[in-house]
C-alpha cells in the first residue's frame, strides 16, 4: 500500500513506488492499468484531471476490441470518408466494414484513468518540475502538489506527458520538431455532416492538411502545417468552403502541436518514453492516440518481463514498418502540390481503398496487409 508521507516543518510529502508515470493521458493510464493488473506497484502523476486534449478523438474499431476498451465511450461511428486532393474534385471512401469511433477526449481519457486505478494504480493530481539527485540507484523527482512540494521516488519512470514533455527537457533531449495545429468545434448541421469525417490534403495550407471529425453533437475541425504562420488563414478557407463565416470558428479556437515521428529514443537509462513524448503519431494520417496506448502497453509487459530495454523491440517488431512506410509517404506527399495529388487520387482506385482502409481499421492485420498495400499504391504512384 502507498502513502503520502512527509515531514509537517518543511511541507513536503513524499512518496516512493516502482514505477512513477507522469502523465495520465493516453499512454501514462494504459502503462498505468496494464503495470497495476500485474501486481507492479505505480503512481501516475497527472498535471490537471480535468484536462481535455484539442483531438478530434478518432480511434479505429479494432483497437476497442484489442485494449478490451467498453464501446460504451464512442460518440459516434462513422464509417466513411471524403477526401479532397489539393487539385480535383472531393471523393467518398466507404468502408466494407468497420467504423472509427469517435470519442470526447476528456471522458475517455478519464475513463483509462478509473480503469488504471481499478486495477491498483495510485492515480494523483500533481506536475512533474524536475529530476533530484538519485538516491541509492533510485530516481528521484520534483513535482508539485496541490501548491505544496512532493517528491517521488521509483526505480523506473515512464515519460507519457505528452509533446510538450517536461521530462525529455529535464534530460536535455533534442527538441521534437511538429506539425503545428489550430482547431475549432463547430456545430454538427447543415454542412458540417454526421455521416463522415472530412480530410483536406494539401488545400487549404500548404504542405499540410485540414481535416473535420464529428463528434456527439459538434464537430471537431481544424488544419495543421509545418509552418505556423499560414494557419489561422488555413482555418478560414476550409470554413468558407463549408459556406461558414471566419467567427463560426472563432470559440474555443485552439493551436497545439502533433509530433513528427523521427525515431526518437523509446528508453534513456530508466526512463521509457510513450506516446506523443516519444513522438509515437503515426506519419501522414497523425493517428496517435491508438499508438500512445499500445505504447503504453508495451512499457508495461518490458517492465512486466523484467526488462525494460525490452520495450524498444516490442515496438519496433509490431510498428516500425508501418510507421517507415508511412512516413515515406508523407515525405512524397510534402515535396510537391503534385506529389500530393498524385498519392491522394490514387484513392479513388477501389483496391487502394479496400487495403489502405483495413490497415488502418484493423492494427491487429499482420505484415500481409502492409505487403498488400504497399503493392498496389505502387501500380497508382512512383515513389
Ligand atoms: C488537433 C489535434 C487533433 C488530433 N486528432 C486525433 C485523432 O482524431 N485521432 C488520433 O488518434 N489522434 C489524434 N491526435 C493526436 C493525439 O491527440 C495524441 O497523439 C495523443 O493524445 C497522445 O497521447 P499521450 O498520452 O501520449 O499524450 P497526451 O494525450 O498529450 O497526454 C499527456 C498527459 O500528460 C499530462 N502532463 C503534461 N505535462 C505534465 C507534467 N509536467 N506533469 C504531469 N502531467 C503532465 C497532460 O495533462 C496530459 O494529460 C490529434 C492531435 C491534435 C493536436
Amino acid at each position: 500500500m502507498k502513502f503520502f508521507s512527509g515531514a509537517a516543518s518543511s511541507g513536503t510529502a513524499f512518496l516512493d513506488t516502482r514505477v512513477l508515470i507522469v502523465g495520465g493521458g493516453p499512454a501514462g493510464a494504459t502503462a498505468g492499468r496494464f503495470l497495476a493488473a500485474n501486481g507492479i506497484d505505480c503512481v501516475i502523476l497527472e498535471r490537471d484531471l480535468g484536462h481535455v486534449k484539442p483531438c478530434g478523438g478518432g480511434i479505429p474499431c479494432g483497437a476497442f476490441e484489442e485494449l478490451r476498451l467498453p464501446e460504451s465511450l464512442i460518440k459516434r461511428k462513422v464509417s466513411a470518408l471524403r477526401v479532397s486532393p489539393p487539385r480535383s474534385a472531393p471523393f467518398e471512401i466507404a468502408f466494407d466494414s468497420g467504423y472509427i469511433g469517435i470519442v470526447e477526449r476528456g471522458e475517455f481519457d478519464c475513463a483509462l484513468r478509473e480503469m488504471a486505478r481499478a486495477q491498483g494504480a495510485l492515480l494523483t493530481e500533481g506536475t512533474f518540475s524536475r529530476f533530484l539527485p538519485p538516491e541509492d540507484g533510485r530516481i528521484v523527482c520534483e513535482a508539485s502538489r496541490g501548491g505544496a512540494p512532493l517528491v517521488v521516488r521509483s526505480e523506473l519512470l515512464i515519460a507519457a506527458d505528452g509533446v510538450n514533455s517536461r521530462v525529455r527537457a529535464s534530460l536535455q533531449m533534442k527538441p521534437m520538431s511538429s506539425l503545428y495545429t489550430l482547431g475549432a468545434k463547430l456545430p454538427v448541421e447543415g454542412a458540417i455532416s454526421g455521416e463522415w469525417c472530412e480530410f483536406y490534403f494539401g488545400r487549404f495550407a500548404k504542405g499540410g492538411y485540414s481535416w473535420i471529425f464529428p463528434g456527439e453533437t459538434s464537430a471537431s475541425a481544424g488544419t495543421g502545417s509545418t509552418s505556423p504562420g499560414n494557419l489561422k488563414q488555413a482555418l478560414e478557407r476550409l470554413l468558407a468552403e463549408k459556406g461558414l463565416a471566419p467567427e463560426a470558428a472563432a470559440q474555443d479556437l485552439r493551436g497545439y502541436r502533433i509530433p513528427l515521428w523521427e525515431g526518437q529514443p523509446l528508453v534513456k537509462d530508466r526512463v521509457l518514453f510513450a506516446g506523443d513524448s516519444a513522438g509515437l503519431v503515426m506519419p501522414f494520417t497523425f493517428e496517435g492516440i491508438y499508438y500512445a496506448m499500445r505504447a503504453g502497453q508495451l512499457a508495461a509487459q518490458a517492465i512486466i518481463e523484467g526488462d525494460p530495454g525490452l520495450y524498444r523491440d516490442l515496438w519496433k517488431q509490431r510498428f516500425r514498418s508501418r510507421f517507415l512506410l508511412m512516413k515515406g509517404l508523407w515525405r512524397a506527399f510534402l515535396a510537391t502540390e503534385a506529389g500530393t495529388e498524385a498519392l491522394i487520387s490514387a484513392f479513388r482506385d477501389e483496391r487502394v481503398q479496400r487495403t489502405g482502409i483495413k490497415l488502418w481499421l484493423d492494427k491487429t492485420s499482420g505484415g500481409g496487409s502492409l505487403s498488400s498495400f504497399i503493392k498496389v499504391l505502387r501500380k497508382h504512384v512512383l515513389f
